[in-house]
């Protein structure tokens, strides 16, 4: 076909009848907010668990009464299903949750086209913890009863959230002491008279909190140092050790990048039945080791029994745990215990004499230290956990001539090494652990135990906590995974009760 000439085209374009977009006009539409969202649609599914649960904790502090004035409070059921829906979406802001009520369909729904306040938000993602924890536990019962939680294997893990606070935030002492009586006089000085920039009295009462706050991070940040510097049992530290100002109960911790940032550990139990998370906690410490109790603990307060069978990696499996596990009835899977010597040095030991650097002679049953010192046996002691462990020392002459000292002994005046003896039940776990059959589990753990991990961070978006302080945080956490149990009941229970296939 021969192409169209120039003026062929001009004549066609002159035919043309466009709809155009006209921007200048006022349009009311009537909304179905009911019809907003599909039949299976997940905030549906939300809202009707949560209106299953028993809400009490949440009204105990509403004011508000019918028949008498003032404004009423907002449904908890709504704020609860709008935080839920909101973590899953990948959504941790206060303020985009109160814009997305104004256009977003499924926040839409929920609220009934209402707007709600993005400070009542806030406020209502901290304020609740003991009746947020409570309700973890009331739609584990709900997923225990839909059959998806078993508690015949549970996959432990844990994962640094980076705190919110910078690096640059983490003060000694002298700083911290300073800091607190500045800001006290900042506090003062804005009763007696508000500055010009500060042009309402809304701006005022805010600038007087945040004032406020900020005296109380700085009283708890010193708190928190004396708590550091306690846990170094009272000799003088190498050095100087800080605690952020922003958010004091943070601890600095090693990323999975290699690199180093202020951080809260979070400890995940998972059930291997369907990957649900059946325990919470988070902590201030650095790594994983001593964390497993408490996790079975928290899986019991949450399911009123432990599980048959638990599996974490190596980080874990320390000789206590064993006994521990074992005193408790729980079959352990974990990873490989060491062989003679505690397996972690002293925190203010440099990582180039730990333990392991000391060479054992099994034929005099003495060791022999990197500066070629024969540390002798002298006796045996139990720990409370009831681990027996072997006592050697270096000669004190020898150590307090040697160049290494500050990096050896820790301020000690001779360096000990403690060589542990694998009492019966460790035994059992080292033979158990060489077995294919237990070798086989321990495969199976990184695939369960990591995967909720990976989806808070990856999808729920949470590498980052948007509050501070451990209160606030494990708040935070628990709507978040709330939020990942309630999309796996979706998408296993909720949409294939009504015929659909899991997705
Ligand atoms: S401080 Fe004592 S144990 Fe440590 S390397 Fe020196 S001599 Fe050996």
């Amino acid at each position: 076909m021969e192409p169209l000439g120039r003026e062929q085209r001009e004549a066609m374009k002159k035919e043309l009848r466009l709809k155009r977009v006209n921007r200048r006009q006022m349009i009311l539409r009537a909304v179905d907010v009911e019809k907003l969202l599909e039949p299976d649609h997940p905030a549906r599914a939300i809202w009707e668990l949560v209106g299953g649960l028993d809400l009490r904790g949440f009204t105990a502090e509403i004011e508000s009464v019918e028949g008498e004035a003032g404004r009423p409070a907002y449904d908890p059921q709504l704020l609860i299903s709008l935080w839920i829906y909101a973590y899953s979406e990948g959504v941790s802001s206060a303020r985009e949750m109160a814009r997305r009520c104004e256009y977003h369909p499924a926040y839409q729904w929920l609220a009934g086209c209402e707007g709600v306040n993005h400070h009542s938000l806030s406020d209502f993602r901290v304020q609740h913890q003991a009746a947020l924890d409570d309700r973890f536990a009331q739609v584990l019962g709900v997923l225990s009863a839909d059959g998806l939680i078993r508690l015949e294997r549970v996959m432990h893990d844990g994962t640094k959230v980076k705190a919110l606070a910078s690096g640059k935030s983490f003060r000694g002492p002298a700083r911290l002491r300073e800091h607190p009586e500045r800001a006290r006089e900042r506090v003062r000085q804005m009763g007696e008279a508000p500055s010009e920039e500060e042009r309402s009295a809304r701006e005022v009462k805010a600038r007087e909190r945040a004032a406020r706050e900020r005296v109380g991070r700085l009283e708890q940040a010193l708190a928190e140092l004396q708590k550091v510097q306690a846990a170094e049992g009272g000799s003088p530290p190498r050095k100087e050790r800080r605690v952020s100002e922003t958010d004091p109960e943070a601890r600095i911790m090693k990323q999975s990048d290699g690199g180093y940032a202020p951080s809260h550990n979070v400890q995940l139990s998972t059930d291997a039945a369907h990957a649900l998370i059946v325990g919470v906690s988070v902590t201030q410490s650095a790594n994983d080791e001593g964390q497993l109790p408490r996790a079975l603990e928290e899986v019991e307060r949450n399911l009123g029994r432990l599980p048959q069978q638990v599996v974490a990696d190596a980080g874990f499996t320390t000789r206590a745990t064993i006994l521990e596990m074992a005193e408790r009835q729980v079959d352990f899977i974990g990873g490989t215990v060491a062989a003679g010597e505690r397996s972690r040095p002293r925190p203010r030991i440099d990582w180039a004499f730990r333990a392991a650097a000391f060479a054992y002679e099994a034929k005099g049953d003495t060791y022999r230290c990197p500066a070629g010192q024969e540390l002798g046996r002298r006796g045996t002691r139990r720990t409370r956990v009831g681990i027996l462990h072997h006592v050697y020392q270096a000669p004190a002459a020898a150590c307090r001539g040697c160049v290494f000292r500050e990096k050896c002994c820790a301020g000690a005046a001779a360096r000990r090494i403690f060589r542990a003896e694998n009492v019966p039940r460790v035994a059992a776990f080292v033979e158990k652990m060489q077995t294919e059959a237990a070798q086989a589990i321990y495969r199976l753990r990184a695939a369960v135990a990591e995967f909720p991990h990976a989806w808070l961070k990856a999808k729920i978006g949470l590498r980052q906590f948007r509050v501070r302080g451990l209160k606030k945080v494990r708040c935070e956490t628990l709507w978040a995974c709330l939020a990942y149990n309630l999309s796996q009941w979706v998408r296993l229970h909720w949409r294939v009760q009504r015929g659909a296939a899991p997705a």
